[in-house]
């Protein structure tokens, strides 16, 4: 007869801090504490870090990141950090361009540049292994379990258990730590997330960075961004249900004025209603999208989710060496981006107000087009309305 061994429950895997997301905020929050000699592990549901997309592929230089946000023209770690290598710069981004539907244009200056999010996500996780952190792919965080003592039990697809003293959610649009923890979606979690389509194309590619208003994406915008020679990256993204399902549709068209071919598609959320009220929970932190960091006025977060996740490290860096409350994440984040994220906000609902149909769109940019209130929108300067 043969007897059943019984099964010992496996142990959990501990580490210091886990990290969901080897998204920009999560590879540089990990990199900034494995260089503190803190054990860090990522756990990244891709098979490939970075693929796909899920983006424009417009990345800010420094010169854009501190025109925009407040009190780290000194901050020499982060200065470093978005002093990115030569290599990842396919096409120098130094005008944005902003087309009224009737094909009238207000460009202005840029300090970013195109490249490919899948050579840019990899080259910022290579960075954080350099300094000793861990990532494991193809692994999902599937499920977090909520022990009677208190202590938190993570689970994920490959039916691993994990623990930690710190976690860091940089899961992305979805905020699935605060989901998977029940949170209340109004105070924990990103919200008015916008469907958005994008495409690699190649064909008669501009020079500038190009954003197209009115009905090709009502309350929303259509962009070209150009990374290399003939190729761009083209999508738009347009208020929830505002376009139904026909996202992809209408960017396929869109293409088709412009003789474009499609050589990829896909698409994405962006979390348009601003910072998240609690991003500090227990000893649990929201870092870039997870946290409702993006510009809703223009959609970019790069920036963002790379200087939350250093202030994120820092703020454990600095629990651990003398018990500062990691509620210091949030100071830091307030005094750096919540007045231009406010800003970006105010635009963003400016426009879902004001911009309805076609003529009314150009009537309004009309005005505010000379008077630099389309450029204000774009950089998160305070609205002219509330000047
Ligand atoms: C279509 C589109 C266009 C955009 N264009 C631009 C642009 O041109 N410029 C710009 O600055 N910003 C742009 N953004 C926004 C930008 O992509 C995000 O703000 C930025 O990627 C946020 O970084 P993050 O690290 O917070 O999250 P993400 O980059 O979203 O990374 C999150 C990571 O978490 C992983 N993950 C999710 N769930 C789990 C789970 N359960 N378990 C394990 N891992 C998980 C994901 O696979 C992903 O790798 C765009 C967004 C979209 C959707």
């Amino acid at each position: 007869m043969e007897v059943e061994t019984p099964r010992t429950p496996s142990k959990p895997e501990h580490h210091q801090v886990i990290i969901i997301g080897a998204g920009p905020g999560g590879t540089t929050c990990a990199r900034r504490l494995a260089e503190k000699g803190i054990d860090v592990l990522i756990i990244e549901r891709r098979d490939v870090i970075g693929n796909p997309a899920q983006c424009g592929e417009c990345i800010p230089n420094w010169g854009e990141v501190i025109g925009t946000f407040r009190g780290i023209d000194d901050h020499d770690w982060l200065k470093k950090s978005f002093d990115f290598p030569d290599y990842l710069k396919n096409h120098h981004l130094d005008n944005m361009r902003v087309f009224l539907p009737s094909g009238k244009h207000y460009s202005f200056k840029l300090d970013a540049f195109g490249g490919h999010r899948l050579q840019f996500d990899g080259y910022l996780a290579d960075l954080a292994v350099e300094a000793g952190a861990k990532i494991k792919t193809g692994e999902a965080l599937t499920k977090i379990q909520q022990k009677k003592d208190g202590t938190e039990v993570l689970h994920t697809s490959l039916r691993n258990k994990y623990t930690f003293d710190y976690l860091i959610d940089g899961s992305g649009a979805l905020g699935h730590v605060a989901r998977l923890r029940g949170r209340d979606e109004k105070t924990h979690r990103p919200s008015d997330q916008v469907p958005t389509a994008y495409a690699q194309v190649t064909g008669n590619i501009p020079e500038t960075f190009d954003v197209f208003l009115g009905s090709v994406a009502p309350m929303g915008y259509a962009w070209i961004i150009p990374k290399g020679p003939n190729l761009a990256n083209v999508g738009l993204g347009s208020r929830g249900g505002k376009l139904g399902d026909n996202v992809k549709e209408k960017l396929i068209e869109f293409c088709a004025q412009f003789d474009f071919e499609i050589l990829s598609i896909g698409g994405g959320w962006i979390p348009m209603g601003g910072m998240v009220k609690h991003m500090v929970d227990g000893n649990s932190i929201a870092i870039g999208d997870a946290a409702g960091l993006v510009m809703p006025s223009n959609g970019g977060g790069i920036s963002q989710a790379m200087i939350s996740g250093c202030f994120a490290a820092e703020s454990i860096i600095e629990n651990l060496d003398n018990n500062s409350p990691l509620t210091g994440y949030r100071k830091k984040i307030d005094s750096c981006m919540k007045a231009p994220l406010r800003n970006s906000l105010r635009s963003k609902e400016m426009g879902y107000a004001l911009m309805r149909g076609n003529l009314l769109t150009e009537i309004i940019l009309r005005i505010l087009g000379p008077i630099g209130g389309i450029k204000r929108a774009m950089e998160c300067h305070r609205p002219l309305w509330l000047l």
